[in-house]
């Protein structure tokens, strides 16, 4: 297999140092596009990457594992951390510059004492009934980073569906100067979403995994097609309970605004689905395509 070459991008691990480069850029006026991770990259990321590459001059990974938006009970201190790899990856697809912490301190310094609470599309029922302070921590991070950063846009997965929506309003609620771009759900050959949280899945719960978006499919087309939506959801959530898992919820939103919604003809609809496969806890969302007019 030939490799494409790689030119190592640069690496900022303070805030002057990245604010040094991101300024030599502007100076040419060159445009800055930002992909915030948590790190352990696969396929997903990089097609957030390409995306990026598209929109701008420039092109700014975050890696930092962000701890506020970790329950005490989670896995912040297993998730992984593949740091040489993800660097690698990102030379190959020739990112400007990688955007990693020193450490926690390099974000939360010593009596750091601010939080960002969103509300609405941050408090719709979905996550945040299951990890309370998420949102709160990833719009803490997320705010920091545009302003850290400064780009002209920023790119994240459809994959966390909520997050995408709770970044999006909080930057214009803010007057954030940048555009919140969404990327589609990157996924496995047999449909399970890639998420750096699969190498979790022993060999049986890899083999259950894809059901998830099996039956996100079926719901969706079925509710296309007509069918009351109340209906469909509970055939899906015993479905995915059959196949193993042990359901956070499958739900049926308003895309825009994630407010729940009964019918097709009330607007553009999303199901949204977070479940276990023993500790693993997967999520994942499809769009329902909307009745001909
Ligand atoms: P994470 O490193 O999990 O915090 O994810 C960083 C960004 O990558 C977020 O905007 C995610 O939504 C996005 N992402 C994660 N998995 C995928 C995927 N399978 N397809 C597309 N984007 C993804």
């Amino acid at each position: 297999m030939t490799r494409r070459p790689t030119i190592k991008p640069k690496i900022a691990k303070t805030v002057p140092v990245l604010r040094r480069i991101v300024a030599g850029w502007r100076d040419k006026s060159e445009t800055v596009a930002l992909v915030p991770t948590m790190g352990a990259l696969h396929a997903g990321h990089i097609s957030l990457v390409h995306l990026a590459r598209r929109r701008a001059d420039r092109v700014v990974v975050s890696i930092f594992v962000n701890p506020a938006q970790f329950a005490p009970t989670e896995d912040f201190s297993t998730y992984p951390r593949t740091f040489a790899t993800d660097v690698e990856m990102l030379g190959e697809e020739k990112a400007d510059l990688v955007w990693a912490p020193a450490n926690v301190a390099v974000m939360y310094p010593e009596g750091f004492a601010t939080r960002i609470v969103p509300e609405r599309a941050a408090t719709a029922g979905l996550e945040d009934r299951f990890r309370p302070d998420f949102f709160k921590g990833v719009a803490t991070v997320v705010a920091k980073l545009f302003t850290q950063v400064a780009p002209d846009i920023a790119v994240f997965g459809e994959k966390d569906f909520q997050q995408l929506r709770v970044v999006t309003r909080m930057a214009r609620d803010l007057d954030l100067p940048l555009r919140v771009i969404g990327a589609p759900t990157v996924r496995e050959k047999d449909g399970l979403a890639m998420s750096s949280r699969n190498v979790y899945l022993s060999a049986d719960e890899r083999a259950a995994a894809p059901t998830l978006h099996r039956v996100l499919k079926l719901c969706a087309s079925k509710i296309a097609e007509g069918h009351s939506i109340a209906t469909i959801l509970s055939e899906g959530r015993e479905a995915i309970t059959r196949g193993g898992f042990v359901l956070d919820y499958l739900e049926a939103r308003h895309a825009e605004t994630l407010a729940p919604i009964a019918s097709v003809k009330d607007g553009p609809v999303r199901l949204l689905v977070a479940a276990k496969l023993g500790t693993t806890r997967l999520i994942d969302n499809v769009g329902v395509a909307s009745p001909s007019p």
